[in-house]
Order: C-alpha cells, then sequence, then structure tokens
C-alpha cells in the first residue's frame, strides 16, 4: 500500500492563490487625522468612529506607573544580579587565561 503524499502543482497554485500580500488597509481617524488599520482603534487618541473607546493618556499614565514601581521592585534584585555576573565574567576570563598559558608549559616542560 503506498500512500501518494506529494501534493500536485494544481493544488499548490490553489493553496498559494490567496498568499500574495496586500497593502494594509488604511483610513484617517476622525478625530485626529492620524492614520490607523480600518475596523481598528485610532491608536492615537483611542477614538473609533467619532466615539471614544478606549482612555489612551490614562492608560499611558497606568502604564507608566507600573513601570515606575516594577522597576523600584526590580532595583534591589537588579542589584545581586550584577553582582553575580561579575563573579561570573571572572571566573570565564579565568579559564580563558588558563588555556592560552598551558601551550608554554608544556613547551618548557
Ligand atoms: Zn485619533
Amino acid at each position: 500500500m503506498s500512500v501518494r503524499m506529494r501534493v500536485n502543482r494544481g493544488a499548490t497554485g490553489r493553496r498559494r492563490s490567496g498568499h500574495g500580500l496586500e497593502e494594509p488597509r488604511i483610513s484617517l481617524c476622525s478625530n485626529c487625522k492620524a492614520s490607523h488599520l480600518r475596523h481598528h482603534m485610532c491608536s492615537e487618541c483611542g477614538h473609533y468612529r467619532g466615539r471614544l473607546v478606549v482612555d489612551v493618556a490614562a492608560k499611558a499614565e497606568k502604564k507608566a506607573l507600573k513601570q515606575e514601581s516594577r522597576r523600584k521592585e526590580m532595583g534591589e534584585g537588579k542589584k545581586e544580579q550584577a553582582g553575580n555576573i561579575e563573579e561570573e565574567k571572572n571566573t570565564v576570563t579565568q579559564k580563558e587565561e588558563n588555556p592560552v598559558l598551558s601551550p608554554d608549559e608544556i613547551l618548557r616542560k
């Protein structure tokens, strides 16, 4: 029993007939005249079809506050991590120096 796995050229062509890239549908915001994707909210002012959908300014403010608080939390953790990284770097450099020295030692011996 043999199963034919190969797809013929016709089927490949039919499958790929819809693959062509098209320009994204862009329209202008009725509120701030910025360009945005059609059927999508305006990312500049948060309006969709002349109606405020998302309060972009409040959201940005909230995001900034969250990032700030996260930075404060990470501040202590980052210092510890930095120390660990420096230690790791030292060990790496020592490892790199050892093979450089060893061939000379072998020649001397
Ligand atoms: Zn807008």
